[in-house]
This record gives C-alpha cells, sequence and structure tokens, in this order.
C-alpha cells in the first residue's frame, strides 16, 4: 500500500461521509454554503488553516499546511447541477424533490482533492520536509468559473504546482486540452405597443434577438470548426401575442481552442447584436458574465502523475455495485457510446497518450486558468459505469456507490502521491516549471475583465 493510500484509506469512512453528505445537500454555483461549510470543517478538524472568501467570493476558500517552498495546491469543487434531484441507486429517473443534483459528480471531486491534501500533510508532519500544501475550495465551475475570477484576483499566484481530478469512466491521466469560453447576457430594449391596433408604435426587442440568433446561425458556417456558440433565451418579453415585446434577453456561450480566439468571434457576435438592433430600431446592451481559459498541457508533471498511476492498482467494483451496474446499463445506457452491459466498469487503466498541438475535447474548464498560471495535471477516475453521459440523472443515480467513492479515495491517493513526489524530487519540479515557462509564453492574462462580479444563475 502506498503511504497516501495508508493515510487515505485510514479515513475512508470520514471522506466517504462528507461526499455523501455533499451530496445530499446539492447546491448551484456561487450558492454553496452547506456544501463548503462540509469540507472547511473537514480541513479544521484535520488542522489546516482555512481562509475564506476569496476573492471575495463567499463560498471559495482554501485549507493550508506546512511552511515554505514548494507551495502545491490541489483543486476541489464542490457545486450541483440545476433539474437533476435524483434517488441514490435507483434504476430509473426518479426524481427525489430536491431541485438540484451532483450531476458531475462534484461531490466526489472536492473530497477526492481534499484526500489527497490529506496525504501530502502526512507526508510534511512526518518528514518534517519544507513545503506548503493547500487544498483550494473552488465554487461555481458550472457555468460560474469560479477558479477564473479567483485566478484573475490572484488567489493562486503563489503555486509553483497544482494537480486536480474528475469523476469520469475511465482511470486516466488527462491528456487533451479545453475549450475557452466568454459567457455574455445580450438585452435589447425596444417599444411596447398593441401588436395589432398600435403594430406600427413598436419596436420588438423579440424581433431584434430572434435576428441576432439568425446572424449567429449564419456566423456559424464562417468559423474554426473547432469553435462553438450557443445560446439560450433568457427572457423573451411578456408571454402576451398581442403585445409588441418591449423586452428581450439571451445568454450567449461562446467557445474556441483559445482566449484570443474567443474574443475574435465575440467581436464579430458584438457586431450581429449591434446589426439587429440597428434593423428593429432597439437598443443593445450586454454584460459579460464570464469566462474560462483553454487547457494548458504539462506533459512532465503528466507523466509523472502517470508513472504513478500505473504503479497502484485502481479499485475494482464490489459485486453488488457490479450487478447494480449491470441493471443499469442494461436498462437505461443501452446504445451509448463504450457501455457494456457484461462488463459495465472500465477500471483498467488506460494508456498516457499525450500528443503535442493534439487539442481540445468538446468542453471547457475553469481548471484552464490555473493551468495557465503554475504546471498542472489532472485525472479521471471511473467513479461511473461505461456509457454514463455526463450531467444525467445516473451520474447522480451513482453519486453514492461504494463503487463511486472507491475511485474518489484512489484519485486522492494518486493526486497525493504526485504532490509528494514533486516535494522529493526539486529537480522534476524544476523541469515541469520550465516546460510550463516555454508553454504560456508572455503568460496568464486574465479573460475575465477587472469589476466583473461572479454571478449566480438565478442572478442573471
Ligand atoms: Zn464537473
Amino acid at each position: 500500500m502506498s503511504r497516501a493510500s495508508q493515510v487515505i484509506e485510514a479515513k475512508a469512512a470520514e471522506l466517504n461521509a462528507a461526499a455523501d453528505a455533499i451530496w445530499e445537500t446539492p447546491e448551484l454555483a456561487f450558492t454553496e454554503y452547506q456544501s463548503a461549510k462540509i469540507l472547511i470543517d473537514f480541513l479544521r478538524k484535520e488542522g489546516f488553516t482555512v481562509e475564506e472568501e476569496l476573492a471575495g467570493i463567499r463560498t471559495a476558500f482554501s485549507g493550508r499546511f506546512g511552511h515554505g517552498r514548494p507551495v502545491l495546491g490541489v483543486l476541489g469543487e464542490f457545486d450541483a447541477l440545476s433539474g437533476l434531484g435524483q434517488e441514490a441507486g435507483a434504476l430509473e429517473k426518479k426524481p427525489n424533490g430536491k431541485t438540484a443534483g451532483q450531476g458531475c459528480g462534484h461531490n466526489l471531486l472536492g473530497v477526492g482533492s481534499l484526500a489527497a491534501a490529506l496525504a501530502v500533510k502526512r507526508y510534511l508532519e512526518e518528514t518534517g520536509a519544507e513545503g506548503t500544501i493547500v487544498y483550494y475550495g473552488c465554487p461555481g465551475e458550472e457555468g460560474g468559473s469560479g477558479k477564473a475570477f479567483m485566478a484573475r484576483d490572484h488567489v493562486f499566484d503563489e503555486l509553483d504546482a497544482a494537480v486536480s481530478w474528475h469523476p469520469a469512466i475511465i482511470n486516466k491521466v488527462r491528456t487533451s486540452s479545453s475549450l475557452a469560453n466568454y459567457q455574455i447576457l445580450f438585452k435589447f430594449d425596444g417599444t411596447a405597443a398593441h401588436a395589432a391596433a398600435n403594430p406600427d408604435m413598436g419596436r420588438s426587442a423579440l424581433d431584434a434577438l430572434e435576428l441576432m440568433n439568425i446572424g449567429v446561425q449564419f456566423l456559424r458556417e464562417h468559423m474554426p470548426s473547432s469553435a462553438r456558440i450557443h445560446y439560450s433565451i433568457i427572457d423573451a418579453g411578456g408571454i402576451s401575442p398581442n403585445v409588441v415585446q418591449p423586452h428581450a434577453e439571451a445568454l450567449y456561450l461562446i467557445r474556441a481552442t483559445t482566449n484570443d480566439g474567443v474574443r475574435a468571434l465575440y467581436e464579430r457576435v458584438l457586431k450581429i447584436a449591434e446589426g439587429a438592433a440597428l434593423m428593429t430600431e432597439t437598443k443593445e446592451s450586454h454584460e459579460f458574465v464570464k469566462a474560462c481559459s483553454n487547457l494548458v498541457m504539462n506533459d512532465t508533471l503528466q507523466r509523472e502523475m502517470d508513472r504513478i498511476m500505473q504503479q497502484i492498482a485502481p479499485p475494482v467494483p464490489d459485486e453488488n455495485d457490479m450487478e447494480y451496474a449491470r441493471e443499469l446499463t442494461k436498462r437505461t445506457l443501452m446504445g451509448a457510446k463504450h457501455a457494456n452491459p457484461d462488463d459495465p466498469y472500465a477500471y483498467k487503466k488506460l494508456p498516457y497518450d499525450f500528443k503535442e498541438g493534439e487539442t481540445a475535447g468538446a468542453g471547457s474548464t475553469d481548471v484552464g486558468d490555473v493551468s495557465w498560471i503554475c504546471p498542472l495535471a489532472q485525472l479521471s477516475a471511473a467513479t461511473w459505469c461505461l456509457g454514463t453521459p455526463g450531467h444525467s440523472w445516473q451520474v447522480v443515480a451513482q453519486g453514492k456507490l461504494a463503487a463511486a467513492k472507491a475511485a474518489m479515495r484512489y484519485a486522492g491517493v494518486i493526486m497525493g502521491e504526485t504532490l509528494i513526489s514533486l516535494l522529493e524530487n526539486p529537480a522534476l519540479l524544476e523541469k515541469a516549471k520550465e516546460e510550463f515557462r516555454d508553454r504560456v509564453g508572455k503568460g496568464y492574462v486574465a479573460p475575465i475583465p477587472v469589476g466583473v462580479k461572479p454571478r449566480a444563475l438565478s442572478d442573471l
């Protein structure tokens, strides 16, 4: 058993209980008061010095232990997703009465990262080595990019290196980048009028919004194929069709492989919005909601994480969980990519496959912003059975299984051992930092403008 495994397995019951408690209190971005408290109480009990309200965000916090350099970070998340309240362990969609659910497994994410911090703390205590471990409680990952606000406000500047992980259907070190994005709220204001009696007096904000959406639809043909533009209509005006709608709002999410790429697309979208206002004689305005950067790879640190991963056997789900996963697969996941009703879990590790220049899965993560500030590596751990779609009731249903929590602790062990390896091998850390400097060039430019504050989705 590795050093980190001994520490983490000795605390398994408490770690599992914390993950379950966060699952039971699903909270949306920037309102994760209970979830943050569960993690803060845990850190304090374990002797970490806790700092709250980082970057002025009520649910952002850190717990630190040790002294001097290097300063090593582990990133935890804990926010939930709207509309995904679901009974644990059910074989069908069965709402549990909660308005949100842990549909991205962040109850596991936050606690798995905390487990890694415990292992590093024990190492520092036992060896008396110089170094500091900092657990960062990072709120609002879902649609909020909490870490990008924290990064803009210099929370991570002290770091020499950082690690994180994400619940998944595979055990593997992450080797692909992610897309940078901007989220912008567009608003149109027109003039209300009786739609039949005085149509000439009305100027429709809803028309403007529809024209903007059509304009962006044409833009999609003329942008890089890796870029994405999504939108939702927040406010379509009123519900009365006999009124010319005087106000309309849409939330736009613009993604590209780099921050510069997003900026360029954003400027084109702005022109379309202005054009829509011009056509309809309405007024356009917009608010910057949030942004996040693309992930910077660090082959050196990722390889070290993989080397450790190849030495430590991942957990194998017990027969109870296997049987549940077989049944869940047969009933709800047939046809999903990789789903396997006979052998539902991919607990075997996948090989390291980083290829220079090969970027971007389709999604975005605010871990990207931290990867612009220090060398960073992440792993995926197989908390869910094969074929489980992200952000789904099946994720929520599997969130309290023993198999999910064993994979969570396994992620903690791999992250903990990776950080301990950096403490024991300063040359490796230096090599990771050299690679980091080469990759980021002139360094991090925060994509979120100064003055923009994090907002809960309900506050848009
Ligand atoms: Zn997530």
